[in-house]
């Protein structure tokens, strides 16, 4: 390793003007300890408070602050991305803004990459408990993830982690649209560990992630990494057709020995019906598909950043 580390933070910020200020000091204070240089980049993603005003004044007292201003609210995933591709640290530490990844953590996480790791994953003990749906509805999720995906990723892990300038070179050049990033990470396959720690509450304002954005983002992590909608067409095509031809057999056989009466609608509706859910259900997987492939196509921006600041 060579002698002289540099060290980026990337902290997507939406509305977080209460918590900037506590956040540089504790990193300030977390980097003191180490000889190493730094640099703290925050991707203000369209915050309607006085976020950009907290980091222009932070940035004019610490050449080490800088910042990327988003002309819209571009969504968490969007905004890491903007970050990442302007962090030149030979670590790379993503994390929110809120305070609810603890120094502590980091210090452990630098260690592990110092060990020779080029992924280290921040992995929380605790459930969330803001939110009763989210907190269930997280767990079924990565259940699901974890049996169905092709690539294997970590159960438990946000955004909070630690990556090799090798993996952000990797994920930079990613082009895909809808960004899973943890997906994304798990995907290069570099060598990767866990650093496991307690997530504490978020210390200022509310949760930006609200129910329906967390949804969006499992749904990304569905599609863009597990084939699991495509076989669950497959699936239930499968169990339609078996239970079909059953129910047929049946009828067949009952009419053959005991010489029962079947009207013709009772044969058409149990055929009709299994053939028609199974359509639908193709039908929703093939559109789901094609709106990954529109989205593609499209090749529009990640993101559209307005005004950067203390770039060399
Ligand atoms: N965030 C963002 N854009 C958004 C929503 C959130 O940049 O549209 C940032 C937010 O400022 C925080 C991080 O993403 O730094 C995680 O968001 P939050 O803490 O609200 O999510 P939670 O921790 O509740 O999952
Ligand atoms: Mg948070």
């Amino acid at each position: 390793m060579k002698s002289v580390i540099k060290y980026s933070f990337v902290i997507p910020a939406y509305n977080e003007e209460a918590n900037i200020p506590a956040l540089y000091e504790r990193i300030k204070q977390l980097m003191s300890s180490h000889q190493d240089i730094w640099e703290l980049i925050f991707v203000n993603d369209g915050s309607v408070d006085k976020t950009l005003d907290v980091l222009k004044n932070l940035t004019s007292e610490d050449k080490k602050v800088k910042y990327i201003d988003l002309s819209r609210n571009f969504g968490h995933q969007a905004a890491l991305s903007a970050g990442l591709n302007h962090a030149s640290g030979d670590a790379v530490i993503s994390m929110d803004c809120d305070l609810q990844d603890p120094p502590e953590v980091i210090e452990k996480m630098i260690q592990e990459w110092k060990n020779g790791y080029h992924i280290v994953y921040a992995r929380r003990k605790n459930f969330r408990k803001d939110n009763f749906l989210k907190k269930i509805g997280s767990k079924i999720y990565y259940r699901l993830m974890g049996r169905f995906t092709r690539i294997e990723i970590p159960r438990n892990v946000g955004d909070f982690r630690l990556v090799d300038k090798k993996v952000l070179a990797e994920i930079n050049q990613m082009p895909e649209h809808s960004r899973y990033i943890r997906g994304m990470v798990a995907w290069t396959g570099f060598k990767h560990t866990f650093v496991d720690y307690h997530r504490p509450d978020r210390q200022k304002g509310e949760s930006n992630y609200t129910l329906g954005k967390l949804a969006k983002l499992g749904m990304d992590g569905v599609f863009n990494f597990s084939m699991l909608p495509l076989r669950l067409g497959f699936l239930m095509g499968f169990i339609s057709i078996i239970s079909g031809f059953g129910l047929l057999l049946y009828q067949i056989i009952d009419v053959l020995i005991t010489g029962a009466y079947y009207h013709l609608y009772k044969w058409l509706v149990v055929v009709l019906f299994i053939f028609m859910g199974f359509m639908f259900m193709l039908f929703w997987v093939i559109g789901e598909y094609i709106g990954k492939i529109y989205d593609d196509v499209r090749k529009r921006p990640l993101f559209v950043i307005s005004e950067m600041k203390n770039f060399e």
